[in-house]
């Protein structure tokens, strides 16, 4: 079993469950006014269900948990509270995951309580239903085993993460300076259960990525930390 277990994500699949999902949320009846995407999860879902669901109306709030790729903050944070009047307008608020589901949380409060919507439902494309503190109104995908979902739109800033998590703590690569590459693969291999090959063009980029910010030095052969 690897540390992390990862689960990349490609577009498609994300247009396949978003219109999965948009079709829970028709086939209930519930007909939304205005869509409000979590950011930055829930953007590209939900600019696909205004697509799938005819709506025009999209805003967004920011609400963050996660600090970093498989790392949870202590508490969840709404960024920029602004204020809306959505009287009389039905709701739908859209995110990529529910996993504690802390961030949905107060993104629902926030608006059922400061933009005082007729109503207000919950539309995520995945929920690990085994973790979570509540159930969505719709999902398109249970999830029982905890994974990360390594979604297209975070695939530089995750495969980041990763890497320097890695060369953070990994017992063996601790002690190392100079790292040759193939030891970096094979460790990501252990530790998130996927190659890195699999990233395609974003794993040259995201050491590129990780030297800019100083964070290692890339040598012929290999890569040195340098924090
Ligand atoms: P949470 O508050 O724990 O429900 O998660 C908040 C946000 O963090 C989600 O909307 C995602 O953008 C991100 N996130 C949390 N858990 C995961 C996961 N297992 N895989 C991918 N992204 C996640």
């Amino acid at each position: 079993m690897p540390r992390v277990p990862v689960k990349i994500v490609g577009w498609d699949e994300i247009v396949e469950w978003s219109r999965g999902l948009a079709e829970k949320v028709e086939s209930s009846g519930y007909t939304p006014d205005v869509i409000v995407a979590v950011a930055r999860g829930g953007y590209v879902p939900a600019r696909l269900l205004c697509d799938f669901l005819d709506v025009n109306d999209l805003l967004s709030v920011q609400s963050q948990h996660w600090v970093e790729a498989a790392r949870a903050a202590e508490k969840a944070i709404l960024k920029y509270p602004y204020k809306v009047d959505l009287s009389g307008k039905k709701v739908l608020l859209v995110d990529d995951i529910v996993d504690t589901g802390e961030t949905l949380l107060l993104a629902r409060d926030y608006i059922a309580r400061e933009w005082r919507p007729e109503s207000v439902r919950i539309a995520v494309l995945q929920w690990i239903s085994s973790v979570a503190k509540f159930e969505p109104d719709y999902y398109h995908l249970e999830v029982k085993d905890w994974t990360w979902f390594q979604y297209p739109w975070t695939r530089l800033e995750d495969l980041q993460q990763f890497i320097a998590r890695m060369l953070r703590e990994d017992e063996e690569l601790k002690t190392m300076s100079l790292i040759p590459l193939g030891l970096l693969e094979e460790k990501f291999v252990e530790w998130y259960g996927v190659r890195p090959g699999d990233f395609g063009s974003y794993w040259p980029l995201a050491l590129r990525r990780l030297e800019m910010k100083g964070v290692i030095r890339r040598e012929p052969g290999g890569i040195r930390k340098t924090l």
